[in-house]
């Protein structure tokens, strides 16, 4: 009988590898290996995939650049889906977009500005796919994907199906994606202005994120969400944890609310890490800063390969 790595490989036009470390998908450079890894080549492969993952009961979920993801140093067992090669994208009348989730943000914001199209010229610079950039809800500079997405299609072992944006409950990153559903296209909905106007913008926040975000290692942008009223980055200062660290992790000296790999950090440092500044914030502001990374995989290597 052949094994679902197998089976994968034999249908898909994309790539399936197994144990691929996840600290090479990850912008923290940490993480121990998925058993699968699956590059589907379109939507079509996407969808086959799903199906076999279903058929042979195995966990999956997606992810786009990793630019927002803690793996822990086990792994993660099952299938992870990366949706890099969906990339197709449209302009239509009246600043309607219709992208696909693997498209580069920064790559779909520059074109935008280019031709004229408002709404997410202050997000310039956000790194990661439209998938994540989606399912995060990201947002920089009083702007956020909630207040332009219109509805998305979701690829489900059953097939593609379609929701509006209201479906998705946008709350401050995050949004309710229903389960077993990964987000292969959305449709954008922009305000059509003068290109020079948003190139300004854009130059400006692009500027802005060089000087602020210059942290000088492997990062995941801002560790913890802030608090209602309250900023997380001024909060850890507060605690006195400027440039405490763990093990190879270290809150960078510039940006207290971001997480710096030096080098040599696993995840158990940054992991570790994170609970220090939750416990020093709670103790010292009684705060309960919230991680606005996502934080996934176990702690053990797997004593089975029952999927490879
Ligand atoms: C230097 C730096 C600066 C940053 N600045 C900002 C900022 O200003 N504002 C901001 O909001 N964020 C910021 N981030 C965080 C991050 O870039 C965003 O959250 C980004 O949108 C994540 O996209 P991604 O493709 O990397 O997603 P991933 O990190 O790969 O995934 C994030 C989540 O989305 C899910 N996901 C990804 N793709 C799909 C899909 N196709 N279908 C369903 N679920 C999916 C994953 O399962 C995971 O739960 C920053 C990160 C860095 C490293």
């Amino acid at each position: 009988m052949s094994s679902l790595f197998e089976s994968l490989k034999d249908s898909l036009r994309g790539s399936v590898l197994k144990n691929e470390s996840m600290a090479a998908h990850t912008s923290w450079r940490v993480g121990g290996p998925a058993d699968l890894f699956i590059l589907p080549a379109d939507r079509d492969d996407v969808l086959t995939a799903l199906r076999l993952l279903q058929e042979a009961h195995c966990p999956w979920l997606a992810i786009g650049s990793g630019s927002n993801l803690l793996v822990r140093d086990g792994g993660i067992r099952g299938a992870v889906l990366n949706l890099a090669n969906l990339r197709q994208l449209q302009f239509q009348a009246n600043g309607r977009v219709v992208a696909e989730a693997g498209l580069p943000v920064t790559h779909l914001i520059r074109l935008c500005v280019e031709k004229g199209l408002k709404g997410m010229e202050a997000m310039a610079g956000i790194p990661g796919s439209l998938g994540g950039a989606v399912a995060m809800n990201a947002g920089a500079g009083g702007q956020e994907m909630a207040g332009v997405v219109t509805e998305v299609v979701l690829a489900t072992p059953e097939g593609e199906v379609s929701r509006t944006a209201t479906d998705l409950s946008f709350a401050y990153r995050r949004c309710e994606l229903p389960p077993q559903s990964l987000l292969v296209e959305a449709t954008l909905s922009l305000t059509v202005a003068e290109p020079v106007e948003l190139q300004v913008i854009y130059r400006e926040r692009l500027a802005h994120r060089r000087q602020a975000h210059a942290v000088g290692g492997a990062n995941a942008g801002s560790v913890f969400k802030n608090p209602t009223g309250r900023q997380a980055w001024r909060l850890i200062d507060e605690a006195g944890l400027r440039g405490a660290s763990q093990g190879g992790a270290k809150v960078s000296e510039r940006h207290t609310n971001f997480i710096v790999n030096t080098g040599t950090a696993k995840a158990k440092d940054i992991l570790g890490l994170i609970e220090q500044v939750r416990e020093r914030v709670r103790a010292c502001q009684g705060v309960n800063l919230e991680p606005e990374v996502k934080i996934i995989g176990s702690d053990e290597l797997p004593a089975r390969d029952e999927w490879i």
